[in-house]
């Protein structure tokens, strides 16, 4: 049901951390102790993960909105500023930049790009959301298939966003490496992470979850960016995690490990603390209140 992977680093030495992920599947969490990357150790097969895919605690996940209805609820007003938007602005020219969207889903988040005067172009795996996005907001949103990094090599792009992207992938560097042969060196990337800056949004517990194999930190995700060729330039925080804004360098930065092992440590320690308190709060709240139904 489940094949073993090593870190991004290339290591195999980990700290387990997490026996499951938050629904019982048993998948292990771990940090690394070369790079302090925090990973799954076992990932799911291709059949195991169509079944959950396919299942209803999946669909259930997407509080049961029709692809149409989660489109039409994620549609923007004209020339909204979102947060992507803003963060995006100052790297691109007034008008007429060429911004692509992997794993762009429905399209929401090209849409103020768009309404700002950009080309936009959105590609992901899943026909049903590009076709209601296609026909929704008007995006031009194509298909990920085997031709598609020979057609992006014929394309220059001023931004490419990757939004949530990384964290589904069994190796996200060889997408960034992939991606890089459409970029220039002014080529801008902004990446969107459920970072572990964000345990505290999710809770411990909740927060490791079948559909993410990689849990980044504002530390292991610049040395993962380092090893695929690219630099970082600034780290914002977003909603469920950070945005990296970085670019093609031909520097090789070596970005210390120890740093990154300890600072996942630390963070780990910190949640799980909390975790367990509240358990047990909860469970002595539970029995003060059954003690005093057999006083009474
Ligand atoms: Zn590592």
């Amino acid at each position: 049901m489940t094949e073993p992977i090593s870190c991004l680093c290339g290591s195999k030495r980990s700290i387990p951390i997490k026996p499951r992920e938050r629904f019982e599947i048993p998948i292990a969490f771990a940090i690394c102790l070369r790079c302090g990357h925090i990973y799954a150790k076992n990932i799911l097969n291709q059949r195991a993960l169509d079944d959950f895919y396919s299942s209803k605690l999946y669909r259930s996940l997407y509080g049961g909105l029709s692809v149409q209805e989660h489109v039409d609820k994620l549609n923007f007003p004209e020339k909204t500023e979102t947060a992507l938007w803003r963060i995006a602005k100052p790297f691109l020219p007034e008008k007429n930049g060429a911004v692509l969207e992997w794993g762009s889903s429905g399209g929401w988040n090209l849409i103020p790009f768009r309404d700002f005067g950009h080309s936009v172009l959105g590609l992901d795996v899943n026909v049903s959301y590009l076709e209601a996005g296609r026909k929704t907001y008007g995006l031009d949103l194509e298909i990920i298939d085997e031709s598609t990094f020979k057609a992006l090599e014929q394309r220059q792009f001023d931004l490419i966003i990757l939004n949530h992207v990384l964290e589904h992938l069994t190796e996200p560097q060889e997408l960034l490496r992939k991606l890089a042969r459409s970029s220039s060196p002014n080529t801008i990337y902004l990446i969107g992470l459920p970072t572990i800056e964000a345990i505290k949004d999710y809770g411990f517990h909740n927060y490791f979850t079948v559909a993410h194999i990689h849990y980044f930190s504002k530390f292991s995700f610049e040395s993962a960016l380092n090893r695929s060729g690219f630099s970082l330039i600034e780290t914002h925080r977003t909603h469920g995690g950070l945005t990296f804004v970085a670019k093609l360098s031909d520097s090789s930065n070596k970005s210390s490990g120890f740093r990154g092992v300890l600072y996942a440590l630390l963070v780990v320690a910190f949640h799980y603390t909390k975790y367990k308190i509240r358990r047990i709060a909860r469970i002595l709240f539970e029995l003060t209140g059954i003690y005093r139904i057999f006083r009474k």
